[in-house]
């Protein structure tokens, strides 16, 4: 064996940490030997680290292909911060002025850059990939690798072109990284990216101090008022699937006298900016909104996320829970559930084609299931992400805490199977 090189002087002189999260390291050494690599790894569990640290490490520039410009800037910000050069990392996209993208394709053939963002729209772009035949990659980094999948929560077309691009510019090991987990969805993410070889990593999905519970719907906006007037100045996120509903129910909390803001997709811009601030920076304890809230919000100590509806689907509702509690402390979540809101949720899917609904349909009576079991929700849950549960109770769901008789019983699934 050759001597390990040091990777925490690395670690600590780029980024100032003391030790690695998880099974960092371990992804790190695979990515610098140059072999593909497929990371499952929770949300706030570290991924960036992953290519971010052995693109600085090794010879040439490391192409990370991600689906948001705003969350690609804020890493290459969070890169330059670090490092004293900023021309170490940079993006490509089309926010970016001709100036600009002459400046990044200077730094980039110069061999200043390590890393290049690019969003997949730009990948596919003919002038961009005859430049970057030119570059010497060290790797191809997909982020939210998901979006490859139409059993993820964010299909995006554009990804399923990822691989041949790259073999239009030159192949170089990839690494793949998620934290959508179900076995599905990590199989298409390896075939679309021929990389069925690569060696996986996966960490626990389990996220030990969340408390799950699901309610019939019957009352559910009285019973959230009296929850949240008992949990008074704790933070909490209320998810509706309608811009109406959020905007009712914020209404009716703060008449309620709770400190409540509404946030949706509908809204402008500056208004759900200013709301979001208002959460983070708790001048409100309160926010209802639908799922167009939360991607990239890091809040640490949410103690409540609750579901007035049932999402789309349990890969959503892991996503959507798992906001609560990041910090490690408290975290309760709560869903209304009502066999109608799932009708209404398969009535919207007509109308789609044949086989979007066909997966949609396949997500919904995963939901259901989860719903209406008495097991452990816990267990479920892992189930679904491919993940063993091995405990009997896991003491922190309602199904094992107060075990009771299903409520709606099973003819619901049956339904929706015909
Ligand atoms: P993910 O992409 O998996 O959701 P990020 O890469 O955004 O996670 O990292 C989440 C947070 O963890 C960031 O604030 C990051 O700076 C921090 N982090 C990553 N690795 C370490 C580490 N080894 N030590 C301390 N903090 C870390
Ligand atoms: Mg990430």
């Amino acid at each position: 064996m050759t001597k390990q090189i040091d990777l925490i002087q690395h670690l600590k002189r780029n980024f100032g940490f003391d030790s690695f999260k998880g099974n960092q390291e371990e992804i790190i050494r695979n990515v610098l030997h140059g072999n593909d690599t497929f990371v499952l790894m929770p949300t706030g569990g570290g991924k960036s680290l992953c290519y971010q640290l052995p693109a600085l490490m090794m010879e040439g520039t490391a192409i990370v292909i991600s689906p948001l410009i705003a969350l690609m800037k804020n890493q290459v910000d969070a890169m330059r911060n670090f490092g004293e050069d900023d021309g170490v990392a940079h993006f490509l996209n089309s926010s970016l002025t001709k100036a600009a993208i002459a400046q990044v394709k200077e730094d980039v053939t110069s061999g200043r850059t390590k890393l290049l963002y690019v969003a997949p729209e730009s990948l596919t772009k003919e002038e961009n990939i005859l430049f970057l035949q030119s570059v010497k990659i060290s790797f191809y980094a997909v982020d939210e690798a998901h979006c490859i999948s139409e059993w993820g929560h964010d299909f995006r077309p554009e990804y399923r072109r990822i691989r041949p691009i790259i073999n239009e510019i030159g192949e170089a090991p990839i690494i793949a990284l998620t934290a959508t987990a179900t076995p599905k969805v990590q199989h298409d993410i390896q075939k679309t990216l021929g990389i069925q070889e690569a060696h996986v990593f996966k960490s626990s999905f389990n996220r030990p101090n969340l408390y799950y519970e699901i309610r019939p719907k019957v009352d559910a906006s009285k019973e959230i008022i009296k929850m949240l007037k008992e949990n008074p100045g704790k933070s909490c996120i209320i998810y509706c699937l309608s811009r109406k509903k959020v905007e009712e129910l914020a209404e009716l909390l703060v008449v309620n006298g709770i400190k409540a803001l509404a946030y949706h997709a509908g809204m402008d811009a500056a208004t759900r900016a200013a709301n979001q601030d208002k959460f983070l920076y708790e001048e409100v304890d309160v926010i209802v909104a639908t799922i167009a809230f939360g991607m990239g919000i890091d809040k640490p100590d949410v103690r409540i996320v609750i579901h007035y509806d049932m999402p789309k689907s349990l890969e959503g509702y892991y996503q959507e829970t798992g906001r609560a509690g990041r910090d490690g402390g408290e975290g309760r979540c709560i869903a209304f559930y009502s066999y109608k809101d799932i009708q209404k949720l398969e009535k919207f899917m007509q109308g789609k084609p044949v086989a979007e609904q066909e997966i949609g349909k396949q997500l919904l009576i995963e939901t259901v299931a989860y719903a209406e079991t008495s097991l452990c929700r816990r267990k479920l849950l892992l189930h679904y992400f491919g993940e063993q549960y091995t405990e009997d109770s896991c003491d922190s769901c309602d199904n094992c805490l107060h075990p009771k008789e299903q409520f709606e019983g099973m003819e619901a699934i049956t339904t929706l199977i015909k």
